[in-house]
């Protein structure tokens, strides 16, 4: 399934950095924390309790700092 890449450039990872999207192996990936998100019916969900981290971590966390 491949998704509209309008919809791609529009999406962007819930992470603190909001970093870009891009699909991968039919889930949305965030180039960032490299989190993925699955796709449902063609609708990507953006989701942080939804997704897979990624190997650095938690997706989402909020940057207190
Ligand atoms: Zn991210």
């Amino acid at each position: 399934m491949n998704l509209d890449p309008l919809l791609l450039d529009v999406l962007a990872c819930p992470c603190p950095r909001h970093a870009p999207v891009s699909e991968q192996d039919g889930a949305v990936v965030c180039s960032l924390c490299q989190a993925q998100f699955p796709i449902r019916d063609g609708i990507p969900v953006m989701l942080i309790d939804q997704a897979t981290p990624g190997p650095s971590g938690v997706v989402g966390v909020a940057d207190n700092s």
